[in-house]
Protein backbone atom coordinates (compact mmCIF):
# COMPACT_ATOMS: atom_id res chain seq x y z
CA UNK A 1 0.00 0.00 0.00
CA UNK A 2 2.85 2.23 0.30
CA UNK A 3 3.25 2.13 -3.31
CA UNK A 4 -0.19 3.52 -3.59
CA UNK A 5 0.54 6.20 -1.47
CA UNK A 6 4.05 6.95 -3.15
CA UNK A 7 1.95 7.43 -6.15
CA UNK A 8 -0.24 9.92 -4.48
CA UNK A 9 2.72 11.72 -3.80
CA UNK A 10 4.20 11.69 -7.21
CA UNK A 11 1.13 12.70 -8.58
CA UNK A 12 0.13 15.86 -6.16
CA UNK A 13 3.80 16.59 -7.04
CA UNK A 14 4.04 16.10 -11.01
CA UNK A 15 0.84 18.55 -11.04
CA UNK A 16 2.29 20.89 -8.78
CA UNK A 17 5.36 21.21 -11.01
CA UNK A 18 3.12 21.13 -14.04
CA UNK A 19 1.16 23.91 -12.61
CA UNK A 20 4.20 26.00 -12.54
CA UNK A 21 6.11 25.16 -15.75
CA UNK A 22 3.45 24.56 -17.75
CA UNK A 23 2.87 28.32 -18.15
CA UNK A 24 6.43 29.15 -18.64
CA UNK A 25 6.03 26.74 -21.63
CA UNK A 26 3.36 27.96 -23.03
CA UNK A 27 4.85 31.45 -23.32
CA UNK A 28 7.69 30.33 -25.21
CA UNK A 29 5.45 28.38 -27.57
CA UNK A 30 1.64 28.29 -26.58
CA UNK A 31 1.25 24.49 -27.23
CA UNK A 32 3.73 23.88 -25.13
CA UNK A 33 1.56 24.11 -21.78
CA UNK A 34 -0.96 22.09 -22.99
CA UNK A 35 1.71 19.11 -24.20
CA UNK A 36 3.63 19.05 -21.05
CA UNK A 37 -0.39 18.71 -19.01
CA UNK A 38 -0.78 15.98 -21.45
CA UNK A 39 2.49 14.32 -20.31
CA UNK A 40 1.75 15.15 -16.78
CA UNK A 41 -1.43 13.63 -17.26
CA UNK A 42 -0.76 10.46 -18.85
CA UNK A 43 2.10 9.69 -16.87
CA UNK A 44 0.19 10.01 -13.36
CA UNK A 45 -2.52 7.64 -14.95
CA UNK A 46 0.41 5.02 -15.89
CA UNK A 47 1.35 5.14 -12.59
CA UNK A 48 -2.43 3.96 -10.77
CA UNK A 49 -2.92 1.91 -13.70
CA UNK A 50 0.36 -0.19 -13.32
CA UNK A 51 -0.46 -0.13 -9.18
CA UNK A 52 -3.99 -1.23 -9.67
CA UNK A 53 -2.76 -3.87 -12.60
CA UNK A 54 0.03 -5.33 -10.08
CA UNK A 55 -2.66 -5.51 -7.12
CA UNK A 56 -4.72 -7.05 -9.40
CA UNK A 57 -2.29 -9.88 -10.81
CA UNK A 58 -0.81 -10.59 -7.54
CA UNK A 59 -4.52 -11.00 -5.28
CA UNK A 60 -6.75 -12.31 -8.02
CA UNK A 61 -6.84 -14.38 -10.45
CA UNK A 62 -6.14 -12.35 -13.52
CA UNK A 63 -3.88 -13.87 -15.71
CA UNK A 64 -0.49 -12.20 -15.83
CA UNK A 65 -0.95 -10.95 -19.55
CA UNK A 66 1.57 -7.57 -19.20
CA UNK A 67 4.89 -7.68 -16.81
CA UNK A 68 5.53 -3.96 -17.34
CA UNK A 69 3.17 -2.97 -14.33
CA UNK A 70 5.41 -4.75 -11.72
CA UNK A 71 8.56 -3.82 -13.17
CA UNK A 72 7.08 -0.01 -12.92
CA UNK A 73 5.75 -0.61 -9.02
CA UNK A 74 9.53 -2.42 -8.64
CA UNK A 75 10.63 1.39 -9.30
CA UNK A 76 8.85 3.03 -6.89
CA UNK A 77 10.23 0.51 -4.32
CA UNK A 78 13.31 2.88 -3.12
CA UNK A 79 10.77 6.05 -2.75
CA UNK A 80 8.35 3.67 -0.94
CA UNK A 81 10.25 2.88 1.28
CA UNK A 82 11.83 6.13 1.78
CA UNK A 83 7.83 7.11 2.56
CA UNK A 84 8.14 4.09 5.18
CA UNK A 85 10.89 5.04 6.93
CA UNK A 86 9.40 8.81 7.37
CA UNK A 87 5.57 6.82 8.23
CA UNK A 88 7.44 4.29 10.85
CA UNK A 89 6.20 1.31 8.87
CA UNK A 90 8.55 -1.34 9.93
CA UNK A 91 11.21 -2.37 7.65
CA UNK A 92 10.71 -6.19 8.41
CA UNK A 93 6.95 -5.53 7.31
CA UNK A 94 7.48 -3.46 4.02
CA UNK A 95 10.29 -6.52 3.13
CA UNK A 96 7.16 -9.14 3.32
CA UNK A 97 4.83 -7.37 1.94
CA UNK A 98 6.78 -7.00 -1.26
CA UNK A 99 8.20 -10.10 -0.66
CA UNK A 100 4.56 -11.72 -0.93
CA UNK A 101 3.52 -9.40 -3.80
CA UNK A 102 7.03 -10.71 -6.10
CA UNK A 103 6.38 -14.48 -4.98
CA UNK A 104 2.47 -13.81 -6.23
CA UNK A 105 3.20 -12.35 -9.17
CA UNK A 106 6.68 -14.56 -10.63
CA UNK A 107 4.19 -17.66 -9.53
CA UNK A 108 2.03 -16.95 -12.18
CA UNK A 109 5.05 -15.89 -14.52
CA UNK A 110 6.97 -19.20 -13.92
CA UNK A 111 3.34 -21.13 -14.54
CA UNK A 112 3.08 -19.22 -17.78
CA UNK A 113 6.56 -20.10 -19.18
CA UNK A 114 8.25 -22.87 -17.17
CA UNK A 115 12.15 -22.28 -16.50
CA UNK A 116 14.68 -25.00 -17.49
CA UNK A 117 17.39 -24.08 -15.13
CA UNK A 118 16.11 -23.63 -11.08
CA UNK A 119 18.33 -22.95 -8.55
CA UNK A 120 18.04 -23.45 -5.07
CA UNK A 121 19.85 -20.95 -2.45
CA UNK A 122 19.82 -22.06 1.03
CA UNK A 123 21.52 -19.58 4.11
CA UNK A 124 24.18 -21.17 5.98
CA UNK A 125 22.15 -20.98 8.94
CA UNK A 126 19.89 -23.65 8.61
CA UNK A 127 22.69 -25.81 9.23
CA UNK A 128 23.15 -27.39 12.84
CA UNK A 129 25.59 -24.67 14.56
CA UNK A 130 27.00 -27.92 16.16
CA UNK A 131 28.01 -29.55 12.95
CA UNK A 132 31.46 -30.49 11.89
CA UNK A 133 30.60 -30.37 8.31
CA UNK A 134 31.48 -27.79 5.65
CA UNK A 135 28.41 -27.56 3.18
CA UNK A 136 28.80 -24.05 1.89
CA UNK A 137 29.42 -24.42 -1.71
CA UNK A 138 29.12 -27.92 -1.46
CA UNK A 139 25.77 -29.47 0.14
CA UNK A 140 27.45 -32.76 -0.41
CA UNK A 141 29.34 -32.47 2.19
CA UNK A 142 26.57 -33.22 4.79
CA UNK A 143 26.25 -36.48 6.40
CA UNK A 144 22.52 -37.06 6.39
CA UNK A 145 22.16 -37.37 10.24
CA UNK A 146 19.08 -35.60 9.78
CA UNK A 147 20.01 -33.23 12.66
CA UNK A 148 18.99 -30.38 10.35
CA UNK A 149 17.11 -29.17 7.34
CA UNK A 150 20.00 -29.61 5.20
CA UNK A 151 20.01 -33.80 4.75
CA UNK A 152 16.36 -33.32 3.11
CA UNK A 153 17.64 -30.42 0.68
CA UNK A 154 19.96 -32.89 -0.35
CA UNK A 155 17.47 -35.59 -1.20
CA UNK A 156 15.68 -32.59 -2.99
CA UNK A 157 18.26 -31.23 -4.65
CA UNK A 158 18.98 -34.94 -6.46
CA UNK A 159 15.03 -35.61 -6.64
CA UNK A 160 14.81 -32.84 -8.83
CA UNK A 161 18.23 -32.53 -10.01
CA UNK A 162 18.50 -29.03 -9.69
CA UNK A 163 22.02 -27.02 -8.08
CA UNK A 164 21.80 -26.33 -4.68
CA UNK A 165 23.86 -24.07 -2.87
CA UNK A 166 24.15 -22.92 0.64
CA UNK A 167 25.43 -19.37 1.19
CA UNK A 168 26.80 -17.75 3.82
CA UNK A 169 25.71 -13.85 2.85
CA UNK A 170 24.83 -11.97 -0.08
CA UNK A 171 28.14 -11.72 -1.92
CA UNK A 172 28.75 -15.25 -1.78
CA UNK A 173 24.74 -15.71 -3.25
CA UNK A 174 25.48 -13.45 -5.88
CA UNK A 175 28.34 -15.49 -6.46
CA UNK A 176 26.84 -18.29 -7.29
CA UNK A 177 23.84 -16.39 -9.17
CA UNK A 178 26.55 -15.57 -11.53
CA UNK A 179 28.41 -18.80 -12.18
CA UNK A 180 25.24 -20.75 -12.06
CA UNK A 181 23.28 -18.52 -14.49
CA UNK A 182 19.82 -19.82 -13.24
CA UNK A 183 16.25 -18.76 -15.56
CA UNK A 184 14.61 -18.74 -11.74
CA UNK A 185 15.41 -18.93 -8.48
CA UNK A 186 13.87 -20.63 -4.96
CA UNK A 187 15.62 -19.22 -2.05
CA UNK A 188 15.46 -19.43 1.57
CA UNK A 189 16.52 -16.44 3.84
CA UNK A 190 15.10 -13.81 6.24
CA UNK A 191 12.97 -10.89 5.23
CA UNK A 192 16.02 -8.66 4.71
CA UNK A 193 18.12 -11.06 2.68
CA UNK A 194 15.02 -12.10 0.71
CA UNK A 195 14.30 -8.66 -0.21
CA UNK A 196 17.58 -7.47 -1.23
CA UNK A 197 18.42 -10.50 -3.09
CA UNK A 198 14.99 -10.09 -5.49
CA UNK A 199 16.04 -6.41 -5.94
CA UNK A 200 19.48 -7.39 -6.97
CA UNK A 201 18.51 -10.30 -9.34
CA UNK A 202 15.48 -8.64 -10.81
CA UNK A 203 13.99 -9.37 -13.77
CA UNK A 204 14.95 -12.46 -12.93
CA UNK A 205 11.77 -14.67 -10.91
CA UNK A 206 12.70 -15.58 -7.71
CA UNK A 207 10.21 -17.37 -4.96
CA UNK A 208 11.33 -16.79 -1.76
CA UNK A 209 10.58 -18.66 1.51
CA UNK A 210 10.94 -17.07 5.03
CA UNK A 211 13.06 -19.30 7.22
CA UNK A 212 11.84 -19.41 10.91
CA UNK A 213 14.17 -18.65 13.57
CA UNK A 214 13.26 -20.20 17.02
CA UNK A 215 16.49 -19.39 18.18
CA UNK A 216 16.30 -16.13 17.06
CA UNK A 217 17.75 -14.56 14.04
CA UNK A 218 21.40 -16.63 12.22
CA UNK A 219 21.07 -19.74 14.34
CA UNK A 220 19.55 -23.15 13.83
CA UNK A 221 17.44 -21.56 11.70
CA UNK A 222 13.95 -23.95 10.20
CA UNK A 223 11.91 -23.88 6.97
CA UNK A 224 8.95 -25.54 5.84
CA UNK A 225 10.54 -28.39 2.96
CA UNK A 226 7.15 -29.10 2.20
CA UNK A 227 6.84 -25.39 1.10
CA UNK A 228 9.46 -25.86 -1.57
CA UNK A 229 8.66 -29.52 -2.57
CA UNK A 230 5.36 -27.47 -3.71
CA UNK A 231 7.28 -25.10 -5.90
CA UNK A 232 9.51 -26.98 -7.07
CA UNK A 233 6.85 -29.37 -8.33
CA UNK A 234 5.04 -26.52 -9.92
CA UNK A 235 7.96 -25.43 -12.10
CA UNK A 236 10.20 -29.80 -12.44
CA UNK A 237 7.51 -32.61 -13.67
CA UNK A 238 8.49 -35.40 -11.38
CA UNK A 239 6.64 -38.55 -12.54
CA UNK A 240 6.78 -40.23 -9.03
CA UNK A 241 6.10 -36.63 -6.88
CA UNK A 242 3.87 -38.31 -4.13
CA UNK A 243 6.82 -41.34 -3.97
CA UNK A 244 9.37 -38.81 -3.85
CA UNK A 245 7.73 -36.65 -1.05
CA UNK A 246 7.62 -39.40 1.11
CA UNK A 247 10.97 -40.23 1.08
CA UNK A 248 12.36 -36.81 1.52
CA UNK A 249 10.27 -36.89 4.61
CA UNK A 250 11.22 -39.97 5.90
S1 LIG B 1 21.97 -33.03 8.44
FE1 LIG B 1 23.95 -32.65 7.45
S2 LIG B 1 24.36 -30.50 7.76
FE2 LIG B 1 22.73 -31.04 9.20
S3 LIG B 1 23.83 -31.55 11.09
FE3 LIG B 1 23.58 -33.47 9.95
S4 LIG B 1 25.46 -33.66 8.75
FE4 LIG B 1 25.35 -31.55 9.45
Amino acid sequence: MLAGLAILIYTAALIAIAGSVAPRLALVFSPLGKIFWIFIIFFSVYLWVSFILTILFAYTNLPLFLYLPFKTIFYLVPSAMLLGKILGVKRESFEKSYIDISNRINKKRIAKQKPKKVLLLLPHCLQAADCPWKITFDIENCKGCGKCSIAKFVEISHRYNIPTFVATGGTIARRIVKKTRPEMIVAVACERDLFSGIIDVHPMPIIGVLNRRPFGPCYNTEVDVEEIISILDTVIPHPDNDKGRESIHG
